[in-house]
């Protein structure tokens, strides 16, 4: 057995998982190198025939039990099931076959190289990701030629459920995972935004993904225990991890099962003071299940993962549906949908945008949405309209000047008259909220929130706009600190003002659901936080162990420190006093 090491990415889900890892690349087919006769021609063509047509159900099978799991992804299956016919496709087989005299797998192969190599050859994400649907698609007749069922009965020997490792998956293969088979994925590709991972979560399926190094270093039977929510994998874990692994997953599941079943009860400090914590989701399928599991509604739908997913923009009666579907999910509650986010590190495959030298100071979100008026109302045009069907907020993102408020607000107005002169109903008076992500917005918050109806406090982004640290730059993490004074001096500034002039202000960043920062946002006065579904029980048990006044106490101290990382440890002795469980091992 070799010595144990620990890998990291990004964690989608939470929870440990212990098994054998499975590599990806020993599932390479082998092609064989067959000659055919003029006469096997036809017996060969009617093999591609029944190939194709298993390929075929297939599919429809997939496509179908990917509807009822996730709806807004099964048209994934969609342009696979297009490639079936494809009659390109099928004429450069049939030619190589009877050119060249091969066996089908091998004709098979070639056109597939081919037109996913003409695909790749293309200067465009999106084609490239088309690629590897034709791909996967030739991988998919092969097998059926060659005999062998999906990738899923590699274990049917193997009662044992195992950790599929591979560089990366596609979205169909995500789809497919049988999870009486995969007990988890790990890929050395993607990120928060991939399909995959948004599928992956959508699906409930535990993974870690942009495992940049060390990922080669896994074979197969080696036993692997990952860390889902820490993005963590220890390779060939010793018996005294794996124990202090599984009784930690133990501890997690019990203390979870315990947050969750208490967590119908009010959010409340223990000297009475209310606020409200509410979810952040990228899919109309997760308002219901944060509805049903957890009472709240939805504080941030980032819209532009609908668009991501699709690949493209999204018509009015496209974006409607999602709208109305996740409004009526949500209700009674509300769910503030953010205008798109695009720009930074999230574009639009089939949708090209310039090349900027620094995206993230760039053409991104509203500066994105109001250099294209049309789609931009398209969009007001839609939220307003499922407005009509529940509680509906709407918010716009990374804004930096007023200027862009009064050209967001002028646009919606110029679309609200429109629907009321066709008669199309929507509520007139739905809040609309600015986010403070800039710390321009933050610094000036007393000349934007005449505009508007509440703040939203994208902290994601506020903390590496104020400390100028790229969110996402591994290597100068111990700078991004969510907690540094300057970061809470603007808080507090936008709270303040905001309470001066009557309107009500949310977190929405990751900061909000992390229990380490909780007492120092209440002690600022926040009304809302909203995070990710899987913080809402935590978050929810420690403020029901906090007295406001100690929060309050807290939030001075925190704003006289000299950095981040003062605060934090501040902050951790607050948690270790009133909620020792809450504290991460
Ligand atoms: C944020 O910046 O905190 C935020 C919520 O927006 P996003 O993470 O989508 O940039
Ligand atoms: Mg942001």
């Amino acid at each position: 057995m070799t010595v144990s090491s620990t890998l990291h990415g990004i964690g989608v889900s939470t929870g440990i998982v212990i098994a054998k890892a499975l590599n990806k690349k020993s599932e390479a087919l082998s092609i064989p190198e067959r000659t055919i006769t003029p006469d096997e021609i036809d017996s060969e063509l009617s093999r591609l025939d029944n190939a194709m047509s298993k390929a075929r159900t297939q599919l429809e099978k997939l496509k179908g039990e990917l509807s009822q799991k996730a709806a807004s992804h099964s048209d994934i299956i969609d342009f696979q099931l297009m490639m079936l016919d494809d009659e390109e496709l099928l004429e450069s087989i049939h030619t190589k076959l009877r050119q060249k005299l091969c066996c089908v797998e091998n004709a098979v192969s070639l056109a597939i190289d081919q037109a996913s190599s003409v695909l790749l050859d293309q200067d465009d994400d999106y084609m490239k990701e088309r690629a590897s649907d034709i791909m996967d698609v030739g991988h998919r007749i092969l097998k059926n030629l060659l005999g062998m069922d999906d990738a899923n009965t590699d274990t049917d020997d193997d009662p044992q459920r195992v950790i599929l490792v591979a560089d990366d998956l596609t979205p169909t293969e995500t789809a497919h995972l049988d999870t009486q088979k995969f007990a988890a994925f790990i890929t050395s590709s993607g990120s928060r935004t991939s399909h995959t991972a948004i599928l992956a979560r959508a699906l409930g399926i535990p993974a870690i993904v942009a495992v940049q190094e060390g990922i080669d270093s896994i074979s197969d039977g080696d036993t692997l225990a990952l860390d889902i929510a820490a993005g963590s994998i220890i390779i060939n874990p010793d018996d005294d991890t794996i124990i202090s692994c599984l009784k930690r997953d133990e501890r997690q599941k019990m203390l979870m099962a315990q947050l969750v079943s208490e967590s119908r009860q009010p959010t409340e400090t223990q000297d009475g003071y209310q606020t409200s914590l509410v979810a952040n989701v990228e899919l109309p399928s997760e308002a219901l299940n944060v509805r049903k599991k957890f009472n709240v509604g939805i504080g941030l739908f980032r819209t532009e993962f609908l668009f991501i997913d699709k690949g493209r923009y999204l018509s009015e009666e496209e974006q409607f549906d999602a709208y109305k579907s996740t409004a009526q999910s949500a209700y009674p509650f509300s769910v503030i949908f953010r205008t798109l986010d695009i720009g930074g590190d999230k574009f639009i495959s089939q949708v090209p945008t310039p090349h900027e030298v620094n995206p993230f100071m760039g053409t991104r979100a509203i500066r994105f949405s109001l250099g294209k008026p049309e789609l931009f109302k398209t969009q007001l045009r839609a939220i307003l309209r499922a407005s009509a069907y529940g509680k509906v907020r709407m918010m716009f993102p990374m804004v930096s000047t007023a200027e862009e408020l009064e050209i967001a607000l002028g646009y919606l107005k110029e679309v609200k008259e429109e629907l009321a002169s066709k008669h199309i109903p929507f509520n007139d008076d739905l809040d609309v909220g600015c986010m403070i992500e800039v710390p321009s917005a933050a610094l000036l918050a007393e000349r934007l929130v005449k505009y508007v109806d509440f703040f939203s406090i994208g902290t994601n982004d506020l903390v590496q706009y104020s400390l100028a640290v790229d969110r996402a730059n591994p290597s100068i993490a111990y700078l991004y600190q969510p907690a540094h004074p300057a970061v809470l001096r603007q808080i507090r500034h936008v709270v303040d003002t905001a309470f001066a002039n009557g309107k009500w202000v949310s977190v929405c960043g990751e900061m909000a659901g992390e229990t380490l920062y909780t007492p120092l946002l209440l002690g600022m006065g926040i009304h809302e936080l909203s995070m990710s579904p899987m913080a809402l029980a935590s978050v929810h048990k420690l403020i029901r162990n906090i007295k406001m006044y100690e929060a309050e106490d807290l939030v001075s101290k925190a704003l006289a420190c000299k950095n981040g990382a003062e605060v934090e440890e501040l902050c951790r002795e607050y948690l270790k006093r009133v909620c020792k469980e809450l504290i991460s091992e």
